[in-house]
């Protein structure tokens, strides 16, 4: 079992990392109550207290399916924690087949999903102002929750809207306007980068490294060009509505309206037939599972992951932004109580040790597969696999490697990879630093030099058996 974070409940795994921190699996020992605690460290920085406060605020302000809630935080001298939701389904890129995409049915019901969440933050102010693949993960019963409200802001208030004129979010996903470091609308601009996941659920493949007129691919995309890819792997009436997202013109784009009253987004889409294995990692939720909580209510742009040492916006307009009726409409589950409420120890165990465990099956990721050699032959043939394919690798401990390299795009790649002994050795990958799709493309190159170790007869765990 893992470290104790708070009495009665436990850290099992490290489900993802940045800049600022971590964030954890916690698990409560008798209820089994599965919660994602964001741990962000304090550095002493006023401004990176006031953007924290901000993030804290914001989250607590949204109560929406498609949305990850935020239970409540705590806080102590070196971090704050924010108690969040679980998505134990991964994320989207996760289920993104480079160069390919996704269903068509799948991509429409994720979008549908992805408008319903935004056009709830938009109706209270709220831009994202980070939305991508990386951002966007899964409950058990496979929908969508949107996530990371760190470079979040509000543009309005009491109905009275600011134009923004930070240029922040991740270089393929940003809109041109955001990237001319102009004064631009808020949602305009959050919608931008919902055309941009789409194209990379239709197509498998994101447009552009960013949307530069210097650049050949988006100047052909400005000059209404659609013969190269991603678009022509496209169908029509879904290359229409992305030449009305996609609009380099932020006042004639649609807006989540007019979205929705596209053809495209209203059609009927049936289910493509699944071959074999599950195409999308789709499965029904298992019962024996980790419970999640009930429902309750200057530059700070990059390639992969936003700095989130560099977000300025003032703590005064977070103060000035958010009202009270917010916050009071945040409540908290039973289950949770005692961890917002006892005191948090100095001392929290280290995560490697977990990774171990059978907590490990919990999230559901494809970038994992059980192997039928021990693990002196894994490790040997992963760092020859490694040598042969231009990536460096680090041996972190004897049973975690991280993997680094830069990818299609020249933008830095950084990847775990754990040997897990769970009824047989499984290697699992899980992306740390970098775009989402081309780590998915670095696994399958690693997976196809493994391929003689690759044991096809049996499914990775995606689902507890604890
Ligand atoms: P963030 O910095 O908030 O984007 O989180 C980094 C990574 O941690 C995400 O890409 C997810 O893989 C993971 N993660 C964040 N929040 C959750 C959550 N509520 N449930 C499960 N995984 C999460």
């Amino acid at each position: 079992m893992g470290s104790a974070f708070i009495e009665g409940w436990n850290f099992v795994e490290v489900l993802g990392e940045g800049a600022y921190g971590e964030v954890k699996l916690a698990v409560n020992d008798v209820t089994n109550t599965a919660v994602a605690v964001k741990i962000i460290r304090w550095n002493g920085d006023k401004q990176r207290s006031a953007d924290i406060r901000k993030e804290v605020c914001i989250q607590k302000i949204c109560n929406h399916d498609n949305i990850i809630r935020m239970y409540g935080t705590r806080e102590d001298a070196t971090s704050v924690y924010m108690l969040l939701e679980y998505a134990s389904g991964g994320e989207l890129f996760d289920r993104i087949e480079p160069d390919v995409g996704m269903d068509p049915f799948n991509a429409q019901r994720l979008f549908r999903q992805l408008m319903d969440a935004v056009s709830y933050l938009f109706d209270r102010g709220i831009a994202h102002r980070d939305l991508k693949p990386e951002n966007l993960l899964f409950d058990d019963y496979d929908n969508l929750k949107v996530a990371d409200f760190g470079l979040a802001t509000i543009f309005r208030r009491q109905g009275v809207e600011r134009d923004l004129d930070k240029c922040c979010g991740t270089y393929p996903y940003v809109a041109p306007e955001v990237l001319a470091k102009r004064p631009h609308k808020a949602q305009p601009a959050d919608i931008w980068s919902c055309g941009v996941i789409l194209v990379a659920m239709l197509a498998g493949e994101l447009p552009w490294d960013q949307p530069s007129v210097d650049l050949v691919e988006y100047k052909s995309w400005t000059e209404r060009k659609s013969t190269k890819p991603p678009f022509n792997k496209l169908d029509i009436l879904s290359l229409s509505l992305l030449k009305h997202i996609l609009d380099p013109n932020a006042s004639t784009r649609f807006g989540i309206a007019e979205i929705k009253e596209h053809r495209w987004y209203k059609q009927r889409l049936t289910k493509a037939l699944i071959r074999g294995k599950s195409q999308n990692n789709q499965s029904s939720p298992d019962p024996k599972r980790f419970r999640t909580l009930p429902e309750s209510g200057e530059s700070v742009i990059s390639y992969s992951q936003p700095d989130m040492t560099s977000r300025s916006d003032s703590r005064e307009e977070m103060n000035h932004n958010i009202s009270s009726d917010h916050l009071a409409s945040f409540s908290q589950p039973i289950d949770i109580d005692n961890m917002l409420l006892s005191q948090i120890p100095c001392t929290q165990g280290s995560s490697s040790q977990l990774s171990q465990t059978k907590m490990q099956r919990l999230v559901k990721r494809m970038t994992r597969f059980y192997v039928t050699a021990d693990r002196d032959q894994a490790v040997d043939d992963l760092i020859r696999a490694c040598i042969q394919l231009g990536y460096n690798q680090k041996k972190i401990n004897a049973y975690t490697f991280s993997i680094t390299t830069t990818d299609r795009r020249n933008s830095y790649l950084a990847f775990r990879v754990s040997l897990l002994d769970i009824d047989g050795l499984l290697l699992d990958f899980r992306l740390s630093k970098g775009d989402g799709i081309e780590f998915k493309r670095c696994f399958t190159k690693l997976k196809l030099h493994l391929d003689c170790l690759v044991n096809d007869d049996r499914e990775p765990p995606m689902l507890s058996q604890c």
